[in-house]
């Protein structure tokens, strides 16, 4: 028997729907590209047609994945600097924290975005109506 998840989506299949986010693929079709580029987004599925940001309050998911996961990923890579070269300046955790999350949040913007548009597809099958 399968191990069932939330919505009783078997856990494979809701970690294939928030790869599919994770890569920037639509999460309804599983086949059209979400962006046009780094930072845009298209407005619909070039190929299922699905509306891929139908709610005005969006944003503010796609900032709240993009915060959490840009922050666990820099605290952990200032522990492993603090375990493997016991860097002990505080300018050196500060300059580490800045690139870190910067390189995170800008290099994987589109990542997070996606990871969002899938959780929301979870939710809500991307209506515009619910
Ligand atoms: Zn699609």
């Amino acid at each position: 028997m399968k191990e069932k998840g939330p919505l009783g989506l078997t856990i494979a299949a809701l970690r294939a729907l928030l790869w599919h986010g994770a890569r920037g693929i639509c999460p309804k079709c599983g086949r059209g590209r979400m962006f046009r580029s780094h930072f845009q987004i298209h407005r619909e599925c070039p190929e299922c047609g699905v509306v891929l940001q139908p709610y005005a309050g969006d944003s503010l998911g796609v900032y709240a994945v993009c915060y959490f996961l840009t922050v666990i990923a820099t605290v952990l890579v200032m522990a492993a600097a603090y375990l493997l070269f016991h860097v002990t300046s505080p300018y050196t955790y500060l300059g580490l924290f800045s690139v870190t999350s910067g390189l995170i949040l800008f290099g994987l913007f589109p990542n997070m975005k996606g990871i969002w548009i899938a959780f929301v597809y979870l939710l809500t099958g991307l209506r515009r109506q619910l």
